[in-house]
């Protein structure tokens, strides 16, 4: 039985801008009539090199990225990041501190301690995350070899309202399901990772953003993989890449900087969230447990405070083709993860089922 497309609230994967992925179904099977698909051609081949090339192009372009940074492709997604991040900035002193806002955050922590001494310096977790807290620059050892947060906690629906200051320390951040929603100086940090499948593209890849000098300090036993100079010696190609992925998220790139660039897409994300905030704050039935001023634009958490009725909400919200709407399987719940290609529309849609839900179920 087929259903027209859905507005699908997954926090990832999840919607990419439909012109993406119709021009992308037009160029499948012979891309821009080369005699081959991308899943097909060789990532060594001129036609790849180019979509590499414009991928990393557009991408420096619309986020500002200065020459001194590293742009790398790396599979593995955001996990594999939160090992890569220890086995090669912890180059000094093997110390590193973590604030821990989520679950995310947390899983980074615990694979770090395999390789150094890690500090939690500040933790959100006796209010099941439902803040950021605030740091100072004193709060972090002087001699850490970086500092890592996460910025939008894609679970608890939180975002950092500030960067926190951390002097000469490194700043890394995993920016997985808030990247190109928001303009961000990103001389401000010495990594930043995303895995793509939140704000750019299908799984399969994270993108690192990498201050040069911090690269080449892999200890020699550091799988050669696992090494971000690798991937920067190579321009992400040592070995064959996911190359529909990159593909994609070049596609994506191009996509935003012809909308405007990250400022438009800032715009929109705020004035989605706004509504869906304001009209869940004004509501009787539904309560957001965030605290205000850290609320994520991206992934909008909210509960009737009923485990029974959110499960009724997400099963009639399907039917009504409003798609996974369920708060992640560790807190329940509902989430509305509202990335750059929702559009305004599904927000109206949303809030207007909500509405319709609230009168049935008073
Ligand atoms: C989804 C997510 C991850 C994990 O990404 P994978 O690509 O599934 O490994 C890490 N950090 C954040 C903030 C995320 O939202």
């Amino acid at each position: 039985m087929s259903k027209e497309r859905a507005y699908n609230f997954s926090a990832g994967p999840s919607m990419l801008p439909l012109k993406v992925i119709e021009d992308a179904a037009a160029d499948l099977a012979n891309y821009k009539g080369c005699g081959e698909s991308v899943m097909e051609m060789s990532h060594r081949s001129a036609e790849f090199k180019t979509i590499l090339e414009d991928a990393e192009k557009n991408l420096r372009e619309i986020m500002n990225i200065p020459d001194n940074y590293k742009v790398m492709f790396i599979q593995g997604g955001g996990t594999l990041q939160f090992a890569m991040v220890p086995l090669n900035l912890l180059r000094k002193s093997g110390k590193a501190d973590y604030i821990i806002t989520g679950t995310w955050a947390k899983k980074a922590a615990k694979e770090a301690e395999k390789f150094g001494d890690i500090k939690i310096v500040a933790s959100s977790e006796e209010a099941t995350f439902t803040y950021i807290p605030k740091v100072k620059k004193e709060d972090f050892r002087p001699d850490a070899d970086y500092v890592h947060i996460t910025l939008n906690n894609t679970i608890y629906g939180t975002h950092y309202p500030y960067i926190p200051d951390t002097g000469d320390i490194p700043l890394v951040a995993d920016m997985s399901s808030c990247i190109l929603s928001e303009e961000i100086d990103v001389t401000k940090f010495g990594l930043i990772y995303a895995g793509v499948q939140k704000n750019i593209a299908p799984s399969g890849i994270a993108i690192a953003i990498m201050r040069e000098d911090l690269i080449g300090f892999a200890k020699d036993n550091v799988p050669t993989y696992l090494d971000y100079k690798i991937h920067a010696d190579n321009g992400s190609t040592y070995n064959t890449p996911n190359c529909f992925s990159i593909y994609i998220a070049g596609e994506v790139f191009k996509y935003i900087k012809d909308m405007g660039g990250v400022a438009e897409m800032h715009r929109r994300d705020v004035a989605k969230a706004e509504k869906l905030y304001n009209f869940i704050d004004s509501s009787e039935l539904y309560n957001c447990p965030v605290n205000k001023e850290d609320r994520s634009l991206m992934n909008v958490v909210f509960v009737t405070g009923n485990a029974d009725l959110d499960k009724k909400f997400v099963a009639e919200a399907k039917a009504a083709n409003l798609h996974n709407l369920n708060g992640h399987r560790s807190i329940g719940g509902m989430r509305a993860s509202i990335y750059n290609a929702m559009p305004e529309e599904g927000v109206d849609a949303l809030i207007a089922f909500m509405k319709k839900f609230q009168e049935e179920n008073r």
